[in-house]
């Protein structure tokens, strides 16, 4: 009998996998190993769930156990990877067993940075880049009414509407001069900062933190102004870093995230990379559009059919409902300038090179409308 197709890892990236797979073939055997409770959930819903009124328990879909006879699969679940032998074509397990692949995907996500702070407090700081993070984080937000959070890109942000909309007060801080500083025109950004501004939020930038002392009851940030922040809880949430030791140990090729061509195919042909850990043709893209893609790519691969992942332009919903916001970034290192216009109701920033070609848009409040007709005019992220 043939070796199973082994999948690390149980995000999106995992599940996404496993299901295109099935959609194509009901005879290869799959085995998913992951060192989490293996559930089924979106990720995305974390970073909303106070304002829509749900728990971490509700965002769950499916335990393990369910989503393995849902999909005709294995998992070994509250299990890591060690290490991978590319010569046998195996893999070494937390629990001491050694399971053979056939073909072996690596959707193992990324690390939230941390950044390296001064004071008697920072072991308190608090991340959330899974389901049992943010459960442990709503478990520390029982009777509290602040918080503190570093960081004011994507994630940061919708933390910030999410908990200003439910009561809390809420402080962000950031080295850069305004909200999603890597995204939006310094106009956008001012847009975005005064609608949070109105649901409560307080923004600290052009600033760093540079400690964080735990008093009695309280957590205090002094930033690089002398400035002080009391505040109960500290939230850091300043980018991801793909997880890529495990390729590392085992010989793969890995640069930012682990290096794959666009079959998703790393240094080694039986090994595959995709989600927030891959860096594909020198793309890292931690969001979920890039996953749907991949993982159909990589499905009718694994089945048999050699297939290339193509991007399509895929804009980003920003989760904050004070200011709807929808952003699809220039690629870095693409010479144009923004257009920005702006009106109360909005602001359209459009990013054309010299000949007046569409690169990239930011659309915020009624101007997001236009995200369809404009994502259409953008040329795709790889072909
Ligand atoms: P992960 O979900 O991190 O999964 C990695 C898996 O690998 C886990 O199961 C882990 O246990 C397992 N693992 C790791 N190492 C090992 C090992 N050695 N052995 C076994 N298992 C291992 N994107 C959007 O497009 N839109 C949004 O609105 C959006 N909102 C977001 C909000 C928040 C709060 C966050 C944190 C992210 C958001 N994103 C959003 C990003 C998106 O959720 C991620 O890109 C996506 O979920 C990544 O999925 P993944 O499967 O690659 O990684």
């Amino acid at each position: 009998m043939s070796q199973p197709i082994v999948i690390i890892g149980s995000g999106l990236a995992g599940y996404a996998v496993a299901r295109e797979l099935r959609r194509l073939t009901t005879d290869k055997a799959v085995v998913m190993v992951t060192a989490d409770h293996g559930g089924f959930y979106s990720k995305p819903m974390l970073s909303n769930a106070l304002s829509t009124g749900k728990t971490p328990e509700s965002i769950i879909n499916g335990d393990a156990e369910k989503m393995a006879a849902q999909l005709n699969i294995t998992i070994y679940s509250h299990t890591r990877v060690e290490a991978v032998d590319t010569s046998n074509q195996s893999v070494e397990l937390s629990n001491g067993e050694r399971l053979s692949y056939s073909a072996l995907v690596m959707a193992i996500g990324a690390d939230q940075v941390r950044l390296p702070l001064q004071g008697s407090g920072v072991s308190k700081i608090l991340t959330i880049n899974d389901v049992d993070d943010y459960k442990h984080f709503r478990d520390v937000l029982v009777d509290k009414k602040r918080v503190a959070i570093i960081g004011a890109g994507l994630i940061g942000c919708e933390f910030a509407n999410d908990l200003s909309a439910t009561g809390y007060q809420v402080d962000v801080i950031d080295i850069s001069p305004q909200p999603l500083g890597r995204l939006l025109p310094p106009e956008a950004g001012a847009y975005l900062q005064q609608k949070l501004e109105a649901v409560g939020v307080n923004f600290h930038f052009n600033m760093t933190v540079e400690s964080v002392d735990q008093t009695d009851t309280m957590m205090q940030l002094r930033l690089t102004n002398g400035e002080k922040i009391e505040t109960e809880i500290v939230l850091s949430s300043v980018g991801l870093t793909p997880r890529i030791n495990l390729a590392k140990k085992a010989g793969l090729l890995v640069n930012r995230g682990i290096v794959v061509n666009q079959l998703l195919q790393t240094s080694d042909k039986n090994i595959f990379a995709l989600g927030d850990c891959a860096e594909v043709e020198g793309k890292v893209l931690p969001f979920v559009m890039p996953i749907t893609h991949a993982a159909r790519a990589l499905a009718a691969t694994l089945a048999g059919k050699p297939t290339p992942v193509v991007y399509p332009a895929m804009p980003v919903l920003v989760k904050t409902p004070a200011c709807p916001t929808v952003v699809a970034p220039p690629e870095s290192g693409h010479a144009g300038e923004w257009r920005v216009e702006s009106n109360g109701e909005g602001v359209k920033a459009v990013f054309q090179n010299n000949s007046g070609s569409l690169l990239g848009f930011a659309l915020l409040g009624q101007a997001t409308a236009m995200k369809n007709e404009l994502a259409t005019k953008l040329p795709p992220i790889l072909n």
